[in-house]
């Protein structure tokens, strides 16, 4: 990486920090001192969250189901499930462990050994989280498919992930995955959940029909803490999503950021926005909060801003934990949120990609509360840095190291190895000290890719970000997305952020465009608010704002208006499409993309 020192300062801290008065929280932060626990913590003290299996060893569904099940929260709610229909169900922990019982049972009479395969592909109904839970229990490896995949992602995840069980509905079989079964020879089940009856066809089982004979009754065998639990691909932000291999130990992980991060207490009602088909639906949208043995409320439906605000509402969500897209497209809305209460709403967190400063502002005067930035990715498996519950927020600022990991910015250098760039306001590429539960122990298929993402004992995460004197960490971009224009390094979300700033401005996107004299230009996709008219005035006007926001020099060069901008299935700008439609380049792996945008 090249020297990064420069325009180090810009936009930092633009908005006054917001400063918690702990004694006016509705209730004592876990993390009740950053400092104080960071000193005390050690990940062996921290594994007193955890109860570990009767005779030894570490079960993610042991910590996150049979322990309640068999104590004194065994009559708690544990999964509140809201249907797209208007339906409602809820699940004990003591239902929920004879359900993920039965179903490992089932895997068991099956023939599925400890280790293989078992991938699920449903939108968030119960059988979902029945099968995954289950399956943890069964010992198998799980992998989550997002439910929107068309038939190509599905097939390349599951031959990769040599697929031995899948784990679906009728009509997302019959649409994408029937006509790959030829080529997933190794694909020995599949098992439909929902009203099917029995279909005809060899190797296929009816849910209902299948457990109906299964016992109650699981013991779960022998599970060390290293055995392999979950496997995940990786958003496809950057390129071909890579394959990221976790462990049972990852639950300890869950639970400390659950306690620290989402700052969970008993009586929380818990709402994790992202799908299960991703490392953070699965991670907190199932583990952490079971774990910890707070009930969460799961929402079948895809997003719609007044419906999210409703169920808020109605649900008493105390703590929200969803992402940038989501909270933009509630923004988008303006302050219609504004005159509505939210009695309960007690502590917001968003994760996935940088959360604009305006972001932050906005909720707190709308929900009474900031939203809290956390960062984390597919290969940390947990959220890594925070803003937390009692401690000042500085919006646009992703936060501090949870306790028990260590941060820094390095450079890395021609030998392989790095070495720390120092200093406040450093800027230089993330890197973690490895030695937290759930850091990927591999990526499937790719271990030397893996390998190359250490240097000794450093995590490398191939994001860049600054540093302030307190401590807290700033996004810059991912090291590939960095625009180097006339001598300036510029990261594309302070432009985004800035952008973001206008009041026309719904979603924005920042490329570095090639130009013989600077190198690299900034140029801007700008998706407007609705009743904003795309034209030559409003586009002057934004390049204005941009250049006395950012000076001339890191301002775009120019701005381009679109309907929508391109994204991951999970919500993400894919800088690199724009880049590659923009240059006529070829559009590399496109099998994240939300559809109706290709
Ligand atoms: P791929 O690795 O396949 O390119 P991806 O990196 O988007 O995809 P994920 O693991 O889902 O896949 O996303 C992690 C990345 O998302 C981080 O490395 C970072 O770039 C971005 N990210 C996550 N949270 C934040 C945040 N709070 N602020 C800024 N960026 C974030
Ligand atoms: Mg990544």
């Amino acid at each position: 990486m090249e020297d990064l020192d420069v325009e180090s300062s810009r936009g930092f801290g633009r908005y006054p920090p917001i400063v918690k008065r702990r004694d006016r929280l509705p209730v004592p932060p876990n993390l009740h001192d950053y400092d104080a626990v960071c000193r005390d913590f050690s990940w062996e003290g921290a594994g007193a969250l955890l109860s570990g299996l009767p005779g030894g060893g570490l079960n993610i569904a042991f910590e996150a189901v049979d322990r309640h099940a068999r104590g004194a929260r065994a009559e708690a709610v544990a999964l509140r499930f809201l249907a797209a229909d208007g339906g409602r169900r809820e699940m004990t922990f003591r239902q929920l462990g004879e359900e993920t019982s039965r179903f490992a049972n089932l895997l068991e009479s099956l023939g599925i050994r400890p280790g293989e395969r078992v991938f699920v592909l449903a939108g968030r109904i119960p059988e979902l989280y029945i099968a995954v839970l289950g399956a943890l229990k069964a010992r198998a490896l799980v992998c989550p498919l997002f439910s929107a995949f068309g038939p190509e992602p599905l097939l390349t995840r599951m031959q990769l992930g040599d697929a031995r069980v899948l784990v679906t509905t009728g009509p997302l079989y019959r649409r994408k995955a029937a006509a790959l079964r030829a080529q997933l020879p190794g694909l020995a089940q599949v098992i439909l959940a929902g009203p099917e009856a029995a279909p005809a066809e060899p190797g296929v089982l009816a849910w209902d029909a299948a457990l109906a004979g299964q016992s109650a009754e699981y013991e779960i065998g022998p599970t060390a803490a290293e055995d392999p639990a979950l496997l995940h691909f990786t958003s496809g932000t950057t390129g071909r999503p890579k394959g990221a291999l976790h462990v049972h130990r990852a639950v300890l992980t869950h639970c400390v950021t659950g306690r620290y991060v989402l700052d969970l207490h008993d009586d929380d009602v818990f709402w994790c926005t992202a799908d299960p088909g991703w490392v953070t639906g699965m991670s907190y949208g199932i583990i952490a909060p079971l774990a910890l043995g707070v009930i969460s409320v799961v929402v079948e439906a895809e997003f719609d801003a007044g419906e999210w605000s409703r169920i808020l509402r109605e649900e008493r969500i105390s703590v929200w934990y969803t992402a940038p897209t989501a909270i933009r497209m509630m923004m988008k809305l303006g302050d219609a949120l504004a005159g509505q209460e939210f009695p309960r709403l007690r502590f917001l967190a968003s994760v996935g990609e940088p959360l604009n400063p305006e972001a932050v502002v906005w909720s707190s005067r709308v929900f009474g509360q900031p939203f809290h930035d956390n960062w984390w990715q597919t290969e940390t498996g947990g959220i890594m840095i925070a803003n937390f519950a009692g401690e000042t927020v500085k919006p646009g600022s992703m936060g501090r190291p949870i306790p028990g990991v260590e941060a820094a910015l390095v450079r890395r250098l021609a030998d392989g190895g790095v070495e720390p760039v120092a200093g406040a306001d450093a800027q230089g590429e993330l890197a973690l000290r490895r030695g937290w539960p759930s850091l990927m122990v591999d990526y499937l298929n790719e271990h030397q890719r893996y390998l190359n993402c250490f240097a000794g004992d450093w995590y490398l995460t191939g994001d860049l970000a600054r540093r302030d004197a307190d401590g807290y960490y700033w996004f810059v971009g991912r090291a590939d997305d960095l625009i180097k224009s006339s001598g300036h390094l510029i990261g594309p979300f302070e432009v985004e952020s800035a952008l973001l700033e206008h009041p026309a401005v719904a979603e924005a996107g920042v490329i570095g465009m090639p130009d013989p004299v600077a190198g690299e230009v900034v140029k801007a996709f700008v998706a407007l608010r609705p009743g904003r008219v795309a034209d030559d005035a409003l586009r002057r006007e934004l390049l204005g704002h941009a250049r006395k926001r950012l000076g001339a020099a890191v301002a775009p060069k120019e701005i381009a208006f679109r309907d929508n901008l391109p994204k991951t299935r999970s919500g993400k700008i894919l800088r690199r499409l724009l880049r590659a439609r923009e240059l006529g380049l070829p559009e590399g792996d496109l099998s994240t993309l939300e559809s109706d945008e290709r």
